[in-house]
């Protein structure tokens, strides 16, 4: 802002000031307004029109006749106070007749006036009203005049919304959401289902409360500090590996890093609090302009940007303001959809799982361990929605349904009603799989199916009731590390084991030691190591390798396991082995504990060991390995992972390869096939969808641990399975190197009436 600007406007602000702070009335206040900016930018008329019931109604003039003051009313979007406020942008005319928004209303008296310029008064990103300014003289205003009617009606969002002035429930839309009509948006379905909440940013918009600052010297100071700060986190977030997607990040921390370190954007919240305003006003201030000139510019690239600068001054202001927790420290206050760019596991364990109803995501990948815990709490996920922040904003309500691909915000009547009467279809749905609970997972030709359940949180083990699966053939044991702010210690570890096991009563639980690292994260484990975050922690330090690296935490872990389960039978499976000697070692070092704990009658009933196949190179020393341990589980998530060369969490691969390509299926093929005798299972999300499921039976894997919703699909699905007819198929189609495997098994299901949905 010029300096002459912005001593017009401190002028301005130090005048509002007074009136704010005098024992008047609201609507004294705002005719003393009309008063004090009409003199100051020398114009004849001043006007100030606020939303009410959902229309724009004059509230004070200077100028203009008084009669009008309340009578005057216009809809949004109608002539160019409601173009204003519709849009949340500026016009700045220098004959408002000519303009083809223009609306004639006698009362007012404005045929007088030619020149015309508004700046809507926006709270939370949404016009509450409209700053207008007339002159009978044709002329255009100065931009510095323009800036300092924003800068004001900056303070008068604050004076109205002090005041109750206007009804916050009814705010007027910005471009895109053109008003409050309902918006849909599509996404990526990454855990199935339908939901009904209250927006809710995980990182939340921060309302500011003062705008006018008493002593500016200060608020620079508290901005000189904020910025410091912001670039030290900035700096440091390679670090923190603050993202879920790895893949992005990079890109994502050197688009902050330019922002951050950027001279233009600090001077011109500089120049802001020059003006008078207060630094977290500054930074709105200027925040405001920017989304208002990037409004213009129909570039997706630039929107992007946008979308981390908008990121970047919320963080800032966060910082400015002290108000640092997400959402979850808050506490959700109703059914609740949560919105956020990405999240760790950890971060969506924080919520509280009865009101947190659905997630939408800005990005997100279907493997990314935020998706499995998600699908373990039985939160629908909707992922790469990328419009969410144009459309919705906190508080929206919101009807999620991931099956569609879909959320929409703010929906009419009937939206609800049609939204109700699926959702009690999907309801149906369920309990006839519910109904199959006690029905065992029998093919048509008699083959028994093991179906099992993958867990991880305490209460998961009672999702074996609920299903009636076979048991508990993944029990990811990291789940209890990444929900702690510290290390679980030994006792907390056996008591959650020894809860498990109780609950699962006879029925096998398959505990996987821990697989931390890759986008399981844990903050407290990383800062004792000092390590440097990883180029690419999906193939880094993590799981089996740092366990062995570090086997005090392992040690721990055996001992737990082994005295949690004295008298009853332990199962228990390393993560990520690649070669034997891992496998070897990490028995030899649980045999250790065990037999330590066994002279101390802690003896477990019987033990057996596993080892996931994830990684590739496994698959090529299997007749090592095999005699070895007593059961294989394969990780389909990481395995084809590392098939592909596709990172699971990056959701630019998202959709690209296939489960159910060729590559896969014979490889497969060739790891069951040489396993012989020795138990299979499949513990990837691949087994949680029918038709996958169905795939793998036709190669040979009769045991699955998948997600307990998916308990009843897939059951339903093995119930109308012809094993034989499938298995022929099958090896018919993938000898002769058949490229759409999906197309030929979905046809082979519909010509057999397999259910596959
Ligand atoms: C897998 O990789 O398929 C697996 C089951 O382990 P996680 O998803 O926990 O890495
Ligand atoms: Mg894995």
């Amino acid at each position: 802002m010029p300096a002459a600007a912005a001593a017009s406007a401190r002028e301005i602000l130090t005048r509002l000031h007074d009136v704010m702070a005098a024992r008047t009335g609201a609507q004294a206040k705002l005719n003393q307004v009309v008063g004090i900016i009409g003199e100051a930018l020398a114009s004849e008329v001043c006007s100030i029109y606020l939303l009410r019931d959902g229309v724009l109604e004059l509230f004070a003039t200077r100028g203009l006749q008084q009669e009008a003051v309340h009578v005057t009313k216009l809809a949004l979007g109608e002539g160019l106070i409601g173009t204003i406020a519709q849009n949340v942008e500026t016009l700045n005319l220098d004959e408002a007749t000519s303009h083809p928004d223009f609306a004639y209303r006698p009362e007012t008296g404005e045929d007088l006036f030619h020149s015309f310029a508004g700046v809507p008064i926006v709270r939370r990103e949404r016009s509450v009203g409209v700053l207008a300014v007339q002159h009978a003289e044709p002329r255009r205003y100065a931009e510095e005049e323009i800036e300092a009617l924003q800068t004001v009606a900056m303070v008068l969002s604050e004076l109205i919304a002090n005041a109750g002035l206007v009804d916050e429930q009814r705010r007027t839309g910005d471009k895109a959401s053109q008003s409050d009509q309902p918006v849909r948006m599509n996404g990526l379905k990454l855990v199935d289902g339908m939901a009904r909440g209250h927006a809710v940013y995980h990182q939340p918009r921060i309302v500011i409360e003062h705008t006018v600052a008493e002593d500016t010297e200060a608020e620079r100071r508290r901005v000189y500090s904020a910025f410091a700060k912001m670039r030290e986190q900035i700096d440091n977030m390679g670090r923190e590996a603050e993202f879920g997607t790895e893949g992005e990040m990079k890109e994502v921390i050197e688009t902050y890093k330019m922002f951050a370190y950027d001279e233009g954007w600090s001077r011109r919240i500089n120049e802001a609090i020059d003006s008078g305003l207060t630094a977290e006003a500054a930074i709105e201030r200027v925040q405001q302009r920017t989304r208002m000139r990037m409004r213009q510019i129909d570039d997706p690239l630039l929107a992007d940007r946008m979308h981390d600068l908008e990121d970047l001054a919320n963080r800032l202001l966060r910082i400015v303001s002290g108000q640092l927790g997400t959402a979850a420290s808050q506490g959700l206050k109703q059914d609740a959809i949560l919105i956020a760019r990405n999240l760790g596991p950890a971060e969506l364990l924080e919520y509280d799982r009865r009101r947190l109803k659905g997630v939408i995501l800005e990005e997100g990948s279907l493997t990314a361990h935020v998706i499995i815990v998600a699908r373990a709490m039985g939160v629908p996920v909707l992922g790469r929605v990328r419009d969410v922040r144009r459309h919705v904003s906190e508080g929206d309500l919101l009807l999620l349904d991931v099956g569609e691909g879909s959320a929409t915000v703010r929906p009419t009547g009937p939206l609800e009603d049609a939204f109700e009467a699926k959702s009690t279809i999907g309801a149906k749905r369920r309990a006839q799989f519910a109904a199959l609970r006690d029905q065992p997972p029998l093919t048509r030709d008699g083959t028994r199916i093991a179906l099992m359940v993958n867990a991880g949180l305490r209460d998961d083990a009672q999702a074996l009731d609920m299903t009636g699966a076979d048991g508990i053939g993944l029990f990811r044991t990291e789940f209890q590390f990444l929900v702690s702010a510290t290390l679980p210690r030994r006792e907390q570890q056996q008591r959650l084991y020894r809860d498990v096991l109780d609950t699962a009563g006879d029925r096998p639980v398959v505990f996987r030691t821990i697989d931390i690292g890759g986008d399981k994260a844990l903050p407290y484990l990383r800062q004792d190591d000092g390590e440097d975050g990883e180029e690419n922690p999906a193939m880094g330090w993590r799981a089996i390798r740092v366990a062995l690296d570090r086997d005090g935490l392992m040690k721990a872990q055996a001992r737990a396991l082994v005295e949690a389960a004295h008298g009853r039978a332990l199962n228990v499976m390393f993560p990520m082995i690649s070669e034997p000697w891992e496998f070897d070692e990490a028995k030899t070092l649980f045999e250790a504990q065990r037999i330590w704990l066994h002279d101390r009658g802690k003896r477990p009933a019987s033990i057996r060991y596993g080892a996931m196949l994830e990684v590739p190179a496994l698959a090529e020393v299997l007749d090592v390995l095999l005699p070895k341990l007593d059961f294989i589980s394969i990780g389909t998530n990481d395995l084809t992972q590392f098939l592909f060369a596709a990172d699971r969490a990056n959701p630019k691969l998202a959709e690209r390869y296939d489960w159910l390509s060729p590559a896969i299926l014979r490889f497969l093929r060739r790891v069951r096939a040489q396993c012989g005798n020795t138990p299979v299972t499949v513990c990837g999300e691949m087994g949680g969808r029918p038709l996958e499921a169905m795939a793998l039976i036709g190669l040979g894997i009769e045991r699955l641990s998948i997600t307990p919703a998916a308990v009843g699909p897939v059951k339903a699905m093995i119930r109308s399975l012809d094993v034989p007819a499938l298995r022929a198929r099958m090896a018919e189609w993938l000898d002769a190197g058949e490229h759409d495997m999906r197309l030929r098994l979905t046809a082979f299901a519909v010509e057999q009436g397999v259910e596959i949905n």
